[in-house]
């Protein structure tokens, strides 16, 4: 089969990808090989390809928002031929202690999709028939492969922030993740005021009918009841907390950050406001934000990328020439 198999190592304006031919997948007890439809291209991708998250295959075929077909392996749940997606979360041990709480997205022994094991740039894809969801009608599969990271991310984030319909919430960064997540607070009747550094990113946030817009120094004219960053930047998050009704939570989408910068708890953390960080997500959150997509029909904006063109699509992402997410169409 064709592959974009990364090459640790490489810098701009080398490719990172090297559009190969690799063996097809075996079919393997527990899991299934899916014939690849579409498969979005995440900005975790690009920490990946960069070494920012620093390699643990020798060669690897990244990409964790796949939307494939059963070709083998089928199972009750997912039958020959249905279409399923699959997420960052490629499988975890079961048995830790976090996945024993209800909590495998916190698991000690996590495989993560297109990083500790191949992805979805590829003709192909093996994954655990556990770890992968039926993709509901109506979703299609270029509309879908951006929901699968993105999608999903910003909705734990809403979760994680404990948002109840009708507050009023933030949101610190506006890309990929929470251009989707505006869509489900607004159905739940939120008010959403957006913060956010690129031009762009504001004029995307008004269209889309965001209650207030600024820049990311500006402050909201409400206390928020919840907020939500998504920029990799300590200063945001210190930001987002300064907007805070007492009692109230910021979650932070952000796998690292730069810094934290000191700040003024007496001002800032005290009153019980809570500062949380977001950390990848359970299968339940992927079910659950697929049948809300579907609901309130979430049809994110998206740019496709033959698999020839997957260096492109990376540094599209990298670049930010697109509008809409990146997805690969092998
Ligand atoms: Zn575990
Ligand atoms: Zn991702």
């Amino acid at each position: 089969m064709k592959a974009a198999v990364l090459i640790p190592g490489r810098t701009a304006p080398q490719p990172f990808l090297e559009i190969e031919e690799v063996p097809r997948p075996e079919p393997q007890t527990g899991y299934v090989v899916l014939r690849v439809l579409a498969c979005g291209v995440c900005r975790t991708d690009l920490h990946i390809a960069e070494g920012d998250m620093p390699p643990v295959r020798p060669k690897l075929i990244p990409g964790h928002q796949i939307v494939g077909e059963v070709v083998t392996g089928a199972t009750a749940e997912l039958a020959l031929g249905s279409r399923v997606g699959v997420s960052w979360i490629g499988g975890v041990d079961g048995d830790c202690w976090y996945c024993q709480h209800g909590m495998e997205n916190l698991c000690d022994h996590p495989a993560f999709t297109g990083y500790t094991i191949n992805g979805g740039y590829a003709e192909y894809a093996l994954v655990r028939a556990d770890f992968a969801f039926p993709v509901p009608e109506g979703l299609d599969d270029v509309h879908v492969a951006p929901l699968l990271c993105a999608g999903i991310i910003g909705f734990r984030s809403l979760r994680v922030a404990g948002v109840a319909p009708g507050e009023r919430v933030g949101l610190f960064g506006f890309g990929s993740s929470a251009s989707l997540a505006i869509k489900v607070l607004q159905s739940w009747k939120c008010e959403v005021y957006v913060a956010t550094r690129g031009e762009n990113h504001r004029q995307t946030a008004v269209s889309m009918g965001a209650t207030w817009v600024g820049k990311e120094d500006e402050m909201p004219p409400v206390k928020l009841d919840r907020a939500i960053t998504f920029a990799p930047s300590g200063k945001v998050v210190v930001s987002a907390l300064s907007t805070l009704r007492k009692g109230g939570v910021v979650a932070i989408n952000a796998i690292h950050l730069d810094q934290m910068p000191a700040f003024d708890y007496d001002k800032l953390l005290w009153g019980e406001r809570q500062l949380r960080s977001v950390a990848n997500m359970t299968r339940q959150d992927a079910r659950d934000f697929l049948a809300i997509a579907q609901e309130i029909k979430i049809h994110p904006q998206v740019a496709v990328f033959s698999l020839q063109d997957a260096n492109k699509a990376l540094l599209a992402v990298k670049e930010e020439t697109e509008r809409g997410s990146a997805v690969i169409v092998p």
